[in-house]
């Protein structure tokens, strides 16, 4: 399957989901729209819009971004649901499913003393795992991009000296916050606001952050270079790139739009 191929088959699946839209219950009001790092749906009736997940393995999940006009949905905001709570909500109307929570807390209730099994503690090492992975993941993109970008930085430079530079280095932390971005959705759920200017100003701080990490790597292998003190900083350091990139990326985070 190319990619034209794919992108036809989400489009078709993820709107069969959101035939009515489920702040306002319209039929055929929703527009997909594919970006460069997030999908959304929008309805064009009521102005509501979601974040959608769409990979390879189906529609995993939408989580609203935005509440409608008359201000429905916003207890909703930030909240990732299955494909069937939208589709659900749109068939029987916002009403009807918005007295339902309600319904299960009492049934929740009666059964009680049962188990929270989705909220399982996680152990004390989990976090840390996770800043590693995300430093880890971080570190070899970043490498693989940095390749490419080397040689578009060698292009502009010979095009135009000063100008060359300039564009350079844009495009290098529109890449950075573009890599980060999908990262922190990916890790920790983080929704990044991701229009040129957020890109760009996160992926400059988080540029100069990773490079002042790197101080000390840098400065002891241009001392005594060694494979091994090479191997320990790669380790080390993914941790600590995870954990400030974590942080960077939360400074970007999407607040949630409310219509008044
Ligand atoms: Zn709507």
């Amino acid at each position: 399957m190319d990619y034209r191929e794919y992108r036809e088959k989400a489009e078709k699946e993820v709107s069969a989901y959101f035939r009515h839209c489920p702040l306002c219950s319209v039929e055929g009001s929703m527009e997909f729209q594919w970006g460069v790092i997030k999908d959304t749906m929008t309805c064009l009736n009521c102005g509501a819009k979601w974040h959608i997940n769409h990979g390879l393995t189906g529609f995993h999940w939408a989580k609203l971004i935005k509440d409608n006009a008359e201000g429905r949905g916003t207890e909703l905001l930030g909240e990732k649901k299955d494909p069937r709570f939208w589709e659900q909500m749109g068939l029987n109307g916002f009403r009807l499913i918005k007295d339902a929570p309600a319904q299960v807390a009492r049934e929740k209730e009666v059964i009680k003393e049962e188990p929270a099994t989705t909220q399982e503690e996680k152990p004390w090492w989990w976090n840390s795992l996770k800043y590693f992975v995300h430093g880890l993941l971080f570190s070899v993109m970043f490498l693989v991009l940095t390749l490419a970008w080397t040689f578009l930085f060698a292009i502009l430079i010979l095009l135009g000296l000063f100008i060359g530079f300039i564009i350079g280095f844009i495009v290098l932390f529109l890449l950075i916050g573009g890599l980060n971005s999908v990262l922190a959705d990916l890790m920790w759920d983080i929704t990044v606001k991701t229009d040129w200017k957020n890109l760009l100003s996160h992926g400059f701080v988080l540029f100069i952050v990773l490079f002042i990490v790197d101080i000390p790597a840098i400065a002891i292998n241009f001392i005594v270079p060694s494979l091994a003190t090479t191997i320990v900083f790669l380790i080390v350091n993914a941790f600590i790139y995870g954990f400030a990139a974590k942080k960077t990326a939360g400074h970007w985070e999407e607040e949630y739009e409310e219509n008044d």
